[in-house]
């Protein structure tokens, strides 16, 4: 059942926020924020009656759906035992989290340091990796996205950068492999895996190995197009971070947690990094939490000596409280399992299917409840359907498909030339083809902008 909260109340939302609320990434008197009204599982809802199915998991987080009643009370309880408490204190609630995380983090990840969210986690691995090397650089992929905070933003290798960038965060970009546009002539995975590998190993040599503390990578790079990585690139990553020293950073802040169909994107390639972020899905993004999981070696630097860092709010009591029983929903409920199966059995095959049928699919790539469609003028060109971070009227082809996916029922996920399909990994066979259907109509709308 969906309620059917009254217009004008809507409207008077939407005065306040435009109001007061001043929007991230968006130039303030150039947006019109939809006022929701409500959301429950897969969906959610406006003033107006209008229902939307939700492929985006808001941003890519609300991995169990919202308002899954097992962590909305448990988030209730925690309030009304021991709401807050500060980070120098050992409480149940961020010891249990901490335990459910590193039982779950691939090879001998096993102590967590908890932030606000991703970019900060993203800040402290950075930190940490610096501190144990005593080395100043970082090598971070183009085509990825670490965070809005300073060195996040410096790391990210995307036009979100580009307004904020410093200039002297000691950070090298690189290019990680992408067979649909590969930057190295290849025409196989194994060739643009093995010219990739030998980039960053001259990249590394060109540098100077002793001045590099840290290599961070998406594990699956998410907004930036989930690419996902050949066989073999990872563990080619992890033996160049052995061979010279470096810190290897896993960036799971979107991949994991269920996203990819497995706890974390690093199980599908059987690779362990030294220090790993995550956030979002941790709690479905219901109270914000984020954190960095750390190796043995790494926390051994900080054992005898203090890590020179904290939030207030580490580990909040009531975002631990709801990783515990997110952690448990997923666990007892077969979420994990579910983005794999269906991911497999029907999502994945769906989407291929989609792309045979329209000229404005030129490539489906994904894993899990973790997929992008990237759009095309032509498909034998590879053209995008609109051209590299495109504003206005250049952007008219994507806003048209997002326009006509919202006209039936679907709140797609669109990024540039792109979009993804990434619903909650809870979702049902049932809304996932109701979701896929409505795609396939959206779509069209697209085909009119190919030539
Ligand atoms: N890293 C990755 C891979 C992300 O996808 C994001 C958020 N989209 C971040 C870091 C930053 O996380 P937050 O927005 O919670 O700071």
């Amino acid at each position: 059942m969906t309620p059917r909260p009254d217009p004008r109340t809507g409207a008077q939302v939407k005065a306040t926020d435009r109001a007061h609320v001043f929007h991230s990434w968006s130039a303030q008197e150039l947006i019109d924020p939809l006022a929701v009204a409500g959301a429950e599982g897969s969906y959610f809802w406006d003033y107006e009656g209008n229902r939307y199915l939700d492929f985006t998991s808001g941003l890519v987080y609300t991995n169990i759906g919202y308002q899954h009643p097992k962590v909305v009370a448990a988030i209730q309880e925690q309030a009304a035992t021991m709401t807050t408490f500060a980070p120098a204190f050992a409480v149940e609630a961020r010891s249990e989290a901490a335990r459910l995380i590193a039982e779950r983090t691939p090879g001998d990840l096993d102590k967590i340091f908890f932030t606000n969210g991703g970019a900060d986690a993203v800040e402290h691995a950075i930190r940490m990796a610096r501190l144990h090397t005593g080395r100043p650089k970082v090598l971070a992929a183009y085509r990825s996205y670490h965070g809005g905070t300073q060195q996040a933003v410096n790391l990210t290798g995307d036009p979100r950068r580009w307004a904020s960038d410093t200039g002297t965060a000691g950070v090298v970009h690189f290019w990680a492999p992408f067979l649909y546009r590969t930057r190295f002539h290849a025409e196989t995975q194994e060739q643009e895996c093995a010219r990739a590998l030998e980039h960053l190993e001259t990249t590394i040599t060109f540098e100077g190995p002793s001045t590099i503390a840290a290599i961070i990578l998406e594990t699956v790079p998410g907004t930036a197009g989930i690419m996902v990585p050949p066989p073999g690139y990872l563990a080619g990553v992890r033996e160049l971070c052995d061979k010279y020293g470096i810190v290897f950073v896993l960036d799971e802040v979107m991949a994991g947690f269920g996203r990819t169909g497995t706890w974390f994107a690093a199980d599908l390639f059987d690779v362990v990094p030294d220090l790993m972020t995550f956030a979002k899905g941790v709690n479905s993004g219901y109270v914000p939490l984020g954190g960095v999981a750390i190796s043995p070696a790494v926390a051994e630097t900080f054992a005898r000596r203090p890590y020179p860092g904290g939030l207030t709010y580490s580990g909040h009591p009531l975002a631990c409280a709801a990783a515990v029983a997110t952690i448990n929903v997923m666990a007892e409920e077969g979420v994990v399992t579910n983005a794999a199966a269906l991911g497999s059995s029907l999502v994945g095959p769906a989407l291929r299917e989609l792309a045979e049928r329209h000229p404005s699919v030129g490539e489906v790539r994904g894993t899990g409840m973790f997929w992008a469609l990237e759009l095309v003028r032509n498909k034998e060109t590879r053209e995008p359907l609109v051209p590299y971070n495109a504003t206005g009227e250049a952007n008219a082809p994507m806003l048209a498909f997002g326009a006509a996916a919202k006209a039936n029922g679907l709140w797609p996920f669109i990024n540039m030339n792109r979009t993804h399909v990434v619903p909650p990994c809870n979702i049902t066979e049932a809304e996932a083809k109701e979701g896929l259907a409505a795609l396939d109509a959206a779509l069209s709308v697209a085909d009119e902008h190919t030539v």
